[in-house]
């Protein structure tokens, strides 16, 4: 199996923000490079506007997906790097169909850990996966609403699973956060941080018609969904990093 340094790094710069220019085959060869004994563990990011547009403006966050591999999600990432480089993404890449595509090609054993959403989502999210690819092994499934200070014993049970893939949903920014935090102490060879992922495993929250999906109207139907949430964060806070994305355009184009 390849190793991840026979993969070719590209990058998409959007400001101080690298994201990387991966096939959704890149990306599996990269994380069964981290499965392999000794090697690094990885850490992935599926990017999509709100993380980039909190990335651009929030140091910390920067810092801690520096860790990562950084892929994109979205129409809005697609967008944004049409405009600062005029050539876009070879693939879409989201955490909620890459999951199960790298899930299906996993070695059989792979130790699985989900950890985050509300009460009862995970460990059902995990029953799910584990009757749809039984050649996983679900090591463990943990809420994600621990507060502060029982988060070392969540990061300590984790350790003692000791998982080999390690879903993280607890909403963005805070899982990248929560992954850096306890990059090492978290014993996983590959961690991905999820969103609603784990939700739509179980069934508590219905996905987008594939119409919508391909026509990449997905956050529409979730705005819909969720019109309180989300209502600001697909209008400002994606107006202001486009906004961002247009002005580093015209400081580019006056160097
Ligand atoms: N979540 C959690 N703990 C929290 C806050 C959120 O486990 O303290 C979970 C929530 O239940 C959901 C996921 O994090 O399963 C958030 O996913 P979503 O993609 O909807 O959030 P976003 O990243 O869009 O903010």
């Amino acid at each position: 199996m390849s190793k991840p340094e026979q993969i070719r790094a590209d990058f998409a710069a959007i400001g101080a923000l690298n994201v990387e220019r991966m096939t959704r085959r890149d990306l599996t060869l990269r994380v069964l490079g981290a499965l392999a004994p000794a090697a690094d563990p990885l850490a992935v990011a599926f990017c999509n506007a709100h993380t980039a547009e909190i990335a651009l403006r929030d140091k910390t966050y920067r810092e801690a997906l520096g860790r990562f591999c950084v892929v994109n999600d979205g129409i809005g990432l697609e967008i944004a790097v049409r405009i600062l480089e005029r050539r876009g993404f070879p693939e879409n890449l989201n955490g909620t169909d890459f999951i199960p595509t790298l899930f299906a090609v996993l070695p059989k054993g792979t130790r699985i850990y989900l950890l985050g959403a509300a009460p009862g989502v995970a460990a059902e999210a995990g029953r799910r996966f584990v009757e749809r690819f039984p050649h996983l092994e679900l090591v463990g499934a943990q809420h994600g609403y621990f507060r502060a200070e029982e988060e070392a014993d969540v990061v300590q049970a984790v350790a003692a699973a000791k998982p080999d893939i390690l879903l993280v949903a607890l909403g963005n920014p805070a899982q990248e956060l929560f992954i850096a935090r306890h990059f090492d102490a978290l014993g996983a060879k590959a961690m991905f941080g999820v969103g609603a992922l784990l939700d739509f495993a179980a069934e508590r929250v219905a996905r987008a018609p594939v119409w919508m999906r391909k026509a990449r109207l997905e956050w529409a139907f979730r705005l819909a969904q969720e019109p309180g949430r989300l209502l600001r964060r697909y209008t400002i806070e994606t107006a202001a990093f486009l906004i961002a994305v247009l002005r580093l355009r015209v400081l580019e184009e006056a160097r």
